[in-house]
C-alpha cells in the first residue's frame, strides 16, 4: 500500500487557534510539510467558527460526520454544510482521495500531547507509535468505535490521528504548544514518507493506551453546575484514580469520592469545551495495543 494523499486539518473548532494558525504558516511555507512520496494539503475546517473565535457556529463540526449526517445538509447548519463540503475536498468517506488524515486540536486540560486513535488500525498504532518515540511523553488516547460509522473528522480518512495539545485556554496561541504541534506533525509525515520509501522506520514492539470508558458528569441541581473538580485531581489527566479518591468538592463543602473497585485514569480533566455539556471529565482504562508481529493491515 502506498500512501498518496494526506490532509492536515486545522480550526475544526473555531477557539482551537493553534491548528489554523499553523494552516496558514503551512500554506506560506508548504516545503516543511512536503514530502517527496506524497501530496500534502491543507485545510481550515470551520473559518467562520475561526472568524468568530468559538467552538463553533450552530453544533460541533466534529460529530458531523456520520454517513447519514454526510448525505445531505438538510440540517441546515453551518457545520453541516461545512462537513459536506470537507467531505467532498478530503473524502468522500468510504472512498476517500486521501489515505492520511491529521487533524489539530487544543485543550485546556492538563492533556500534554495527545494523539487520539478512533481507529486503532496497524498504521494507526504504528504512527502513533513512531511519534511517541520522537515525543516520549506523548500520551495515547484509544477512543473504541461505538459503531462502524463514527461522526468524526478523521472518519472520512481510512488513516489518521486527532493531535491534542495542552493545557491552553480557549482563543489565544502559545508559541511553544504551535512548536509541539509543529513537531507532532512533521514526525507523522516523515513516518509516512519512510512507509512509502519502504524503510520503515523502528518502532516498539507496543504502546500502551488510555482506552475511553466513560464520561462522569458534574454534580447538578436543576440544571446548575454545583460542584468543582476537587483540587486534588485537577490537573492529574492520566493518573490512576481509585476506589475513595476524591473527584467534586460541592457547594455545601461535601466531597464525592470515586465509589468503583476498578483502577481508571482520568483525562480531559475539566475541559472548558464540554462544559455545555456538563461532562467533567472522561475516564480510562490502561491497555496495551501491538504494533508489529501478526497484525494484517486493516
Ligand atoms: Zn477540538
Amino acid at each position: 500500500m502506498k500512501i498518496l494523499n494526506v490532509a492536515i486539518v486545522g480550526g475544526t473548532h473555531g477557539n482551537e487557534l493553534t491548528g489554523a494558525y499553523l494552516v496558514r504558516r503551512w500554506s506560506a511555507y508548504p516545503d516543511s510539510i512536503s514530502r517527496p512520496s506524497f501530496k500534502t494539503k491543507l485545510f481550515l475546517a470551520n473559518p467562520k467558527a475561526v472568524e468568530q473565535n468559538r467552538r463553533f457556529i450552530d453544533e460541533d463540526l466534529n460529530r458531523c460526520f456520520r454517513m447519514n449526517s454526510l448525505a445531505s445538509t438538510d440540517r441546515g447548519t453551518y457545520e453541516a454544510l461545512r462537513a459536506f463540503y470537507l467531505n467532498q475536498m478530503i473524502g468522500p468517506k468510504g472512498e476517500s482521495k486521501h489515505n492520511v488524515i491529521f487533524d489539530m486540536h487544543t485543550s485546556t486540560s492538563n492533556c500534554g500531547v495527545m494523539l487520539i486513535l478512533k481507529d486503532n488500525n496497524l498504521i494507526n498504532r504504528q504512527l502513533a507509535a513512531y511519534i511517541q518515540c520522537q515525543i516520549p511523553d506523548t500520551k495515547i488516547l484509544y477512543i473504541p468505535p461505538i459503531q462502524d460509522d463514527q461522526p468524526y473528522l478523521t472518519s472520512i480518512c481510512p488513516y489518521g490521528l486527532t493531535v491534542e495539545i495542552g493545557p491552553i485556554p480557549q482563543g489565544l496561541l502559545r508559541s511553544d504548544l504551535i512548536a509541539l504541534t509543529d513537531e507532532v506533525v512533521k514526525h507523522g509525515l516523515d513516518y509516512l514518507h519512510s512507509l512509502n520509501e519502504g524503510r520503515q522506520k523502528a518502532v516498539p514492539d507496543s504502546i500502551e493506551v488510555f482506552e475511553f470508558k466513560e464520561e462522569v458528569v458534574f454534580p447538578q441541581v436543576d440544571d446548575a453546575i454545583v460542584g468543582t473538580i476537587h483540587h486534588w485531581l485537577q490537573d492529574r489527566d492520566y493518573e490512576a484514580l481509585n476506589h475513595g479518591d476524591p473527584i467534586f468538592e460541592c457547594l455545601d463543602g461535601s466531597v464525592l469520592a470515586y465509589e468503583k473497585q476498578e483502577t481508571v485514569y482520568p483525562v480531559f480533566i475539566n475541559e472548558a469545551a464540554y462544559y455545555y455539556k456538563n461532562v467533567a471529565m472522561s475516564l480510562c482504562l490502561k491497555k496495551t495495543l501491538l504494533t508489529a508481529t501478526g497484525l494484517e493491515l486493516v
